[in-house]
């Protein structure tokens, strides 16, 4: 893990060299003395990415919400910041979003997730669904939507970018992905 003062994301986690960059300039701002919880929070996310499989072709929103996962299921999130059940527009849609449904998943068929993670080692396949839930992950969606109707408190509309209690970036590697340049250093 390095510590510094970058600014734009709070971290940016290189899943090919194991590294978590963490922002100084995070860790001194926004959350006042919740420091030591909101670094929490974002380690269980950022160690996510470092352990979780994320082959080719797999949908940016389902990484982070795997990521935002663990971070719920160890209850280190801010509940004004994370949704509720029944939030957003897709079930990829990322962040919280994303981690409440397969919470909803994982409740129908326990063990769902990491299943699935095991399986994602090899490759990326929506049939996954399928194969460990019985259903398609369409269908999957809107019963979910039904089932938390007039729950969910983040919209379709919603900015993930703001209303997430921290912004992060994985990469597998930086030098494939060149997204990963564009942290700087805060002057
Ligand atoms: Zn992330």
């Amino acid at each position: 893990m390095v510590i510094d003062n970058y600014d734009g994301y709070a971290a940016i986690t290189y899943g090919g060299a194991c590294t978590i960059n963490v922002s100084a300039v995070f860790l001194n701002g926004d959350y006042g003395d919740n420091i030591k919880r909101s670094f929490t929070s974002l380690i269980y996310h950022e160690m996510t990415h470092i352990w979780q499989w994320y082959p080719p072709m797999t949908p940016t929103g389902l990484i982070e919400g795997i990521a935002d996962y663990t971070a719920l299921k160890a209850k280190y999130y801010k509940p004004e910041f994370f949704a509720r059940p029944g939030s957003g527009k897709r079930w990829d849609q990322g962040y919280s979003i994303t981690a409440r449904f397969l919470e909803y998943c994982d409740g129908l068929k326990p063990g769902f997730l990491a299943a699935m993670n095991r399986k994602m080692r090899n490759a990326w396949i929506l049939n996954y669904f399928v194969e460990l839930v019985g259903k398609p992950v369409d269908q999957l969606w809107r019963e979910y939507k039904a089932k938390y109707a007039g729950v969910g408190n983040f919209t379709e509309d919603t900015n993930l970018g703001l209303w997430r209690e921290h912004k992060d970036m994985h990469c597998y590697d930086a030098k494939e992905e060149t997204g990963c340049q564009l942290r700087t250093l805060k002057k």
